[in-house]
């Protein structure tokens, strides 16, 4: 598949990347492991508006707002390789022989 746009981590910034792409019609995939570094914290502190809330819930809140979009593609996964040059790069993930 080719995208105008792959983003490399689905957390708060990669979904914070996607949203403003497909706000602007951009065809985006965004492939994340699933690995967010909060991941071990029970609670969020001083965030305005999420203070008191667990990372996963912000985090589905997120996904939910990207979910939207049907220019926006998740794919579960990590990317191992990425090769190619301006406008035009290959992700290879762990999963994958070829890549994508
Ligand atoms: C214990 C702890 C508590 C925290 N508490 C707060 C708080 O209360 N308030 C606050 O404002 N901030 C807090 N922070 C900071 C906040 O969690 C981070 O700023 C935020 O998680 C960073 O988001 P991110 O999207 O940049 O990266 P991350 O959340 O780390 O996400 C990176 C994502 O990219 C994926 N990824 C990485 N490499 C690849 C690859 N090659 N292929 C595919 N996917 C990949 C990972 O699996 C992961 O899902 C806390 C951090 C920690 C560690």
């Amino acid at each position: 598949m080719t995208y105008d746009v792959a983003i490399v981590g689905g957390s708060y910034a990669g979904m914070a990347a996607g949203l403003q792409l497909a706000q602007t019609r951009r065809k985006v995939v965004v492939v994340d492991a699933g690995q967010p570094r909060n991941r071990f914290a029970s609670h969020s502190r001083g965030f305005l508006t999420q203070d008191g809330k667990p990372p996963r819930e912000i985090a589905a809140a997120g996904y939910a707002e990207l979910a939207q979009y049907s220019t926006v593609e998740w794919r579960k996964g990590h990317v191992e390789t990425i090769t190619g040059q301006k406008d035009d790069f290959t992700l290879l993930l762990a999963s994958q022989q070829g890549g994508e």
